[in-house]
């Protein structure tokens, strides 16, 4: 996915407000992460509403005062039937999102399974989607209401809610994110059948010496045979990567190394200082001379 996972956060934190609920910020935060490791962009369009924005949305197509302030908007469609306090986004229990296109550019609105997919990813999160209800289907609603109906919540009552996820930032945590993330770009760029599982084992390590051979068959015009195993064949053609290199090689280098514990930090296709840290670092611990570039030996103890 071209947009960047904190792009995507960032927009949504913004559009939020302020006045959310701890746990339902929260939640909305795991819900866009979640969906981005499966490949989908999520944004959230709206959060908080104040009682004076729910009065200047509900006085659109109507002829409407709110505590003696005219709200009235009788030439635009209807858009709402919730009065100020009649909505769950006026106490920062709801949220309402919608898919953008991989470059982060497009909004989607198109209910279709991948929509349906956030949905019940939300679900799993504790939260209740609009695309369930009855009479009034609202397909980009989220909410948690805590049991409490809006008379309890205008009268100042607040909702037990609490975090159905773990929270992240352990590193086990962050690792399976990662992996994942390098399952699925690898899935997509050469085809490969991985389960998005966020644990490395040998089907990952063979997925990306697919693409590897890919690579060189494409960018060197070998002919090795695209199969996923190490032999003297794709050991031979392997090309040194150093300093300044960049593209899908050096993207699967730094793959390789976060699969075995050396972190390059953002998988960039950049073999910078960060990259040439990692790989210093795998060399010693692994017997290599640390000579800060990736050559046939350093491919071949990183994948064979
Ligand atoms: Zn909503």
């Amino acid at each position: 996915m071209k947009v960047e996972l904190r792009t995507l956060v960032e927009r949504s934190v913004k559009k939020m407000g302020k006045g959310m609920e701890a746990v339902v910020q929260a939640s909305a935060l795991e819900l866009i992460e979640r969906a981005y490791t499966e490949g989908i962009a999520v944004q959230i369009s709206a959060g908080y509403r104040s009682l004076e924005e729910q009065a200047a949305l509900y006085g659109q197509g109507r002829i409407y005062s709110y505590n003696g302030k005219n709200y009235s908007d009788p030439g635009k469609p209807v858009v709402t039937n919730a009065k100020p306090g009649q909505s769950y986004h006026n106490f920062g229990l709801a949220i309402d999102f919608f898919i953008v296109s991989d470059d982060g550019r497009k909004a989607i609105w198109t209910v279709d399974s991948r929509w349906r997919r956030v949905a019940a990813i939300g679900k799993k999160l504790g939260f209740d989607w609009g695309g369930n209800w009855r009479t009034f289907k609202d397909y980009p609603h989220l909410e948690m209401t805590g049991g409490l109906t809006y008379t309890q919540l205008q009268a100042g009552k607040k909702p037990h809610l609490t975090n159905l996820f773990k929270k992240t930032g352990t590193p086990k945590t962050e690792g399976n994110r990662q992996i994942m993330f390098i399952q699925k770009t690898v899935n997509s760029r050469y085809k490969t059948n991985l389960a998005v599982d966020g644990f490395s084992g040998p089907k990952t390590r063979s997925a990306l010496l697919t693409g590897l051979q890919t690579e060189l068959n494409k960018q060197y015009n070998h002919r090795l045979a695209v199969d996923g195993k190490w032999g003297p064949r794709t050991k031979a053609a392997m090309v040194t990567l150093r300093k300044g290199a960049a593209g899908p090689i050096t993207w699967i280098l730094q793959a390789a190394l976060y699969m075995k514990g050396f972190d390059p930090g953002p998988l960039d296709a950049r073999f910078g200082s960060k990259t040439i840290a990692a790989l210093s670092k795998f060399q010693k611990a692994s017997s290599l001379s640390a000579d800060k570039q990736a050559g046939k030996e350093t491919w071949h103890t990183l994948l064979a």
